[in-house]
């Protein structure tokens, strides 16, 4: 195959065009560098530019506040699963949990290997298709931090806001919605994202944490593993994923110069979600949503058909239209469509057309 499907995999996801261009064009000297970005000091000062453009474009995103501190990490957010409880609940210290999904989940039972964690919401029972009202939380005030998923990437289900927790510093694993709406950094202790569902390719996790936090990291921590140490040396104490960050850049330059910022990306968002959902709604026998309406993803469209055979029949057809990677994932089963910042709303409109087609061919 040699031309580029409308890809709507979970991740690694779709990459801006623009970007994959750049990254193509300077590929073999990058301005200024006389070599590859991948040939390059991590200490030199092209690269320098590059993380220090990387920062100032999330800082001017996000309206990030002076008295957050930046980190570019490796490791993916399944490190920031052992990292978070390691550097934020010292001396046995216990943390709340919200578990949305699945892998909410998992961030728990990496915490549980730390030290104490408790769950303070669950929606298991229902199979992980709803969110908490504010009357369900069951919160400790003492909790060292209440950790909660944003977005749960498999399941399909975002928070529109904040959980309020009171005192206690909210921890946001934000990896699969990062950057898709503004957000109020003050509310946070400490948010993180992989960069690989919405912010560039695998090899960088961004993780965002209020200065007061650093304090609590521990000196007998492993390095690597202390965030304070992170912070301390501009996240260049050792090599960082440099092509990650480059590309993270670039990704962030054109949310800031082609998009127009993130509140423009976030009705682009809206409104390539609300098509898809339509269709959904129009059918509701036919394909029948994962997620409770008033908790659904903009990110991550999840639903299933009637039978096995309509679903094999449907990634089949679709990918005739040059839908790619609809395949939902096998705990939820169906059908699941991730619509990233990076895929174009000409994307959403081909497979809201084809579902149109394929409920009416075949309900
Ligand atoms: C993909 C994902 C992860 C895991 O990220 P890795 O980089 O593979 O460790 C964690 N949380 C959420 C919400 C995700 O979507």
């Amino acid at each position: 195959m040699s031309e580029r499907t409308f890809n709507f995999s979970a991740g690694p996801a779709a990459l801006p065009v623009p970007v994959l261009e750049k990254i193509r064009d300077e590929m073999l000297v990058l301005p200024g560098a006389g070599a590859s970005i991948l040939e390059i000091s991590h200490r030199s000062k092209p690269f320098e530019a590059i993380i220090a453009a990387a920062e100032a474009n999330l800082r001017s995103l996000l309206s990030i506040p002076d008295e957050y501190a930046v980190l570019f990490l490796q490791g993916g957010s399944r490190l920031q699963f052992s990292m978070i409880p390691m550097n934020l609940a010292p001396g046995g210290a216990s943390a709340d949990y919200l578990i949305t999904g699945t892998w909410g989940k998992s961030a728990l039972d990496e915490a549980k290997k730390i030290g104490p964690a408790r769950v303070a919401y669950s929606s298991a029972e229902s199979n992980f298709d709803r969110l908490p009202t504010p009357d369900q939380l069951d919160l400790d005030p003492n909790a060292a931090y209440l950790h909660y998923t944003c977005n749960e990437t498999i399941q399909g289900v975002q928070f529109a806001t904040e959980p309020k927790t009171g005192d206690v510093p909210l921890v946001c694993d934000a990896s699969s919605d990062f950057l898709h709406r503004p957000l109020t950094i003050g509310h946070y202790g400490l948010l993180y994202a992989c960069a690989q569902k919405n912010a560039g390719p695998a090899g960088v996790t961004v993780v965002i944490i209020d200065k007061k936090l650093l304090e609590r990291s521990a000196d007998n921590l492993p390095g690597y593993l202390n965030y304070k140490i992170h912070a301390d040396n501009d996240s260049l104490w050792n090599t960082p994923p440099t092509f990650a960050i480059y590309v993270l850049k670039l990704v962030t330059d054109w949310l800031k110069d082609d998009i127009g910022g993130l509140d423009k990306m976030y009705q682009q968002n809206k409104t390539k979600a609300e098509m898809l959902y339509e269709v959904l709604d129009a059918y509701p026998a036919f394909y029948q949503g994962h997620a409770q309406p008033a908790c659904r993803s903009l990110m991550n469209v999840t639903f299933r058909l009637p039978s096995d055979d309509l679903t094999a029949k449907f990634l089949a057809e679709a990918k005739e239209h040059n839908l790619a990677d609809l395949k939902g994932h096998r705990s939820v089963g169906g059908i699941r469509a991730s619509i990233y910042n990076a895929m174009p709303v000409e994307g959403v409109v081909t497979l809201r057309n084809f579902m149109d087609k394929f409920a009416n061919a075949n309900a």
